[in-house]
């Protein structure tokens, strides 16, 4: 038996509501807690009426201006690339930059790590979100990992890393050019170091690894199950940290120099999944980050994981989904049930994922 709960526990808001003749309303929230990392996650079914409010629907027209005026100017688009970038030291990476076919990784200028890279998503200067194919991700998550490796070797201490998105402005990247950012250094980032903590103590206090239990459980109970895609598990999150949130759990991958040619192709394929699902349910914005222990093996509990979530959709003057909620109590609000997202791209990875 492992020791997965998920625990939920129900709150009462009673108020006259004026929406509702004046009467009596009285609304059942639901709280869940994450159960590795214990935090919340609100479900209130009566939202569901605001969901228009609270994320309105991308802004088509907006868009493509915004696209059309930032292009002429892009520091990536027609190549530009090859002189705007800077380039790291010839020792680390000979030439300056790692590049696969239309995918560049170069120094971020402004670095928020000691390994900062930023890594150039194709050519094209803006892609809908049904438009990140396999092959791309595939390249770009591939130059990632050798990126990783040339960083380990020539600074061992360098343990902790991982791979992120920003995708357009509501997900706070500063240029519309799809890219990942990639980091890393002797520290992991506070949220890598609380996964990495608590999956130490959970292998302490049940003697099993949480990811590997977490996954049994969840293809057991077939609620959030999304499927398998080579070696790695695909759910939804029972307590998200953003909305529709997807989790890809690689259970015999701890850390990022264990991935092999499939475990980087199994993160394209699903994550172009995904992108194609939030693209059907009419988002514009994503952010993603791929996690992993220290590349010495030292953290014993730990697995490769991803948590993908959708962002506020480009509109003009966008209200931001992150505020006092979420930025300061660390709680999160669930507007679609993680239960209903999993059948959503299931459907767009049918083909893709293993016959269970
Ligand atoms: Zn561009």
């Amino acid at each position: 038996m492992s020791g997965i709960r998920f625990v939920v526990e129900k709150q009462v808001a009673t108020f006259i509501n004026p929406l509702k003749d004046n009467q009596l309303d009285r609304q059942e929230i639901e709280v869940r807690f994450d159960p590795l990392l214990g935090h919340q996650s609100v479900f209130n079914p009566d939202l569901k009426d605001k969901v228009s409010i609270l994320f309105p629907e991308t802004d088509e027209k907006y868009l493509a201006d915004v696209v059309e005026a930032t292009r002429p100017k892009c520091f990536l688009c027609d190549g530009r690339w090859k002189e705007t970038t800077p380039r790291y030291p010839e020792e680390l990476i000979p030439g300056g930059r790692l590049i696969k076919n239309e995918t560049v990784l170069f120094p971020n200028l402004f670095p928020l790590f000691g390994y900062h890279a930023v890594i150039m998503l194709g050519n094209k200067h803006y892609r809908r979100l049904d438009d990140f194919p396999v092959s791309l991700l595939c390249d770009a998550i591939g130059i990632c990992i050798e990126f990783i490796h040339k960083c380990f070797k020539a600074d061992p201490g360098a343990r902790y890393f991982t791979i992120n998105a920003n995708y357009l402005f509501p997900a706070g990247s500063s240029v519309i050019h799809p890219h990942l950012q990639l980091i890393g250094g002797s520290l992991p980032t506070t949220f890598q170091e609380q996964l990495i903590h608590h999956s130490r103590k959970y292998f302490e206090k049940n003697g099993s690894i949480y990811w590997k239990d977490l996954v049994a459980v969840e293809k057991n109970l077939r609620q959030r199950w999304i499927g398998e895609i080579m070696d790695s598990c695909w759910i939804s999150s029972f307590s998200p940290l953003g909305q529709n949130e997807v989790q890809a759990i690689w259970p015999d991958k701890k850390h990022f120099l264990e991935w092999n040619d499939n475990d980087v192709e199994s993160a394209a394929i699903g994550i172009s999944g995904v992108l194609k699902t939030y693209y059907e349910m009419k988002c514009s914005t994503f952010n993603f980050s791929i996690f992993s222990g220290a590349l010495d093996g030292f953290d014993y509990g730990m697995r490769s994981m991803m948590r993908i979530i959708t962002r506020q959709n480009v509109v003009p003057d966008h209200r931001t989904d992150d505020y006092y909620f979420q930025k300061l109590l660390k709680n999160e609000i669930i507007l679609l049930p993680p239960e209903e997202l999993s059948q959503k791209v299931k459907e767009n990875l049918d083909n893709c994922l293993k016959s269970q």
